[in-house]
């Protein structure tokens, strides 16, 4: 092996033997209740498909349609010859179902955050961030240059606390925190973050990747969630998880949108989301727009989990959201207890430091509109075996 690579050698054989090594699944069939993995079909309990709408038969015909009339690729950044008419009528169809002034598309939730961060904040300027924030968030904000400050998570007293003490050192300030954590389905309390941020004349960003078709009437997200339409300057979001497709999004204050279209760096220099993609996103927002039936039943599904796993005696730790933690405690445990899932036909990941913290590894449950109460009582049924087989319950 070539000297200059070997360090890399060394680094991937240490995650092998720490039990680290991300070993990907392969999926082969489309997304549903159940999935094809490595050949063998399994209960999907793994995907953030959360209205089942990944394969639609309404947003694989818009995608086809759209295939017809305007071909794949947008052939250019958006600011030189790559915006069609789809992607203006994305964002303005976003904008109306969010109930904000604007909205703007990305390529990813990740790239909408690596583009506002860095247009919003600068060297001079401070953060304060939720400790448990998403990657991409944490990225966006190294990558503006400002001063990071995190707060506890959740905590509206810590929040201010940090502001009291150090906003005065900085040019100007931003407060961010993702909405719905993903790795806990625990809720971030925005109303009490919106008062900080207020008392004190701050900018206020949500990234709301798993409130997004989740939270809110009809999936209309967080900030519809706590009725706090006008009030949150940024939010930011996905279309690749309830929305079942890919993209990103920003919406909210119409000033700060149109300065992301001059300087959100992944939309000037990166091209847009394709054609099939901005149509389906359209197909998507029209199911939304047209019946709560979806997002209804999500709610129903993930009650109905969620309450039976507690009367088997699991710990679902502090999930709000249909994202459902079962905790474990130490990592390999949570992998055998996945294994042995795999094993009778349920696929669930388990999740471990440094994802969650040392001794909190646990199942990760992701609850979909697309799982009919059989499944879920197939689903239970199989954590009920593996549990009792390995001592977790009695
Ligand atoms: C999933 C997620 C993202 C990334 O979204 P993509 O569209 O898949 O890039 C960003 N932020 C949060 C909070 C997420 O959960």
């Amino acid at each position: 092996m070539s000297k200059k690579t070997e360090w890399i050698q060394q680094e991937i054989n240490n995650l092998q033997t720490a039990g680290l090594y991300n070993r990907i699944r392969t999926i082969g069939s489309p997304q549903g209740a159940w999935l094809t993995v490595d050949g063998k079909q399994v209960l999907n309990f793994c995907s953030n498909n959360y209205l089942g709408l990944a394969n639609h038969p309404q947003l694989t015909a818009a995608a086809k349609k759209a295939i017809d009339g305007f071909g794949i690729g947008p052939a250019a950044v958006r600011s030189i010859a790559g915006t069609m008419t789809l992607h203006l009528e994305l964002e303005r169809r976003l904008a109306a179902f969010k109930g904000v002034e604007a909205a703007i598309t990305f390529q990813s939730g990740f790239t909408a955050n690596l583009a506002t961060i860095p247009a919003l904040v600068g060297k001079e300027d401070v953060i304060f961030s939720d400790r448990l924030n998403h990657a991409s968030i944490i990225d966006g904000c190294r990558l503006s240059g400002g001063k990071i400050i995190p707060y506890e998570h959740c905590d509206a007293a810590s929040l201010e606390a940090q502001i009291k003490e150090n906003l005065a050192q900085f040019r100007r300030a931003i407060i961010i925190t993702d909405g719905v954590f993903s790795m806990d389905g625990d809720v971030a309390p925005l109303d009490k973050i919106y008062a900080v941020a207020q008392r004190y004349d701050i900018l206020l960003m949500v990234d709301d990747a798993h409130g997004e078709g989740v939270l809110g009437k009809g999936g209309r997200g967080i900030v519809d969630h706590f009725g706090l339409h006008g009030k949150v300057d940024v939010e930011v979001g996905t279309m690749s998880k309830a929305f079942g497709v890919m993209g990103g999004v920003v919406a909210g204050n119409a000033v700060i949108v149109e300065w992301l279209r001059q300087r959100g760096r992944p939309f000037l220099f990166s091209s847009a989301v394709t054609v099939p993609d901005a149509a389906a996103c359209i197909a998507a927002l029209d199911i939304l727009e047209g019946s709560t039936e979806l997002v209804d039943k999500l709610w129903d599904n993930a009650k109905y989990f969620k309450a039976e796993m507690k009367k088997l005696g699991f710990d679902t730790g502090l999930s709000t959201t249909p994202i459902t933690p079962v905790m474990l405690g130490e990592a390999p445990l949570a992998q055998q207890f996945s294994r042995e899932l795999f094993e009778a036909g349920v696929f669930a990941m388990a999740l471990g430091y440094p994802t969650v913290p040392q001794g909190k590894a646990r199942i990760r449950v992701m609850i979909s509109a697309a799982h009919s109460k059989d499944d879920l009582n197939k689903g239970l049924g199989a954590f009920m075996n593996v549990g009792k087989n390995l001592g977790v319950i009695g």
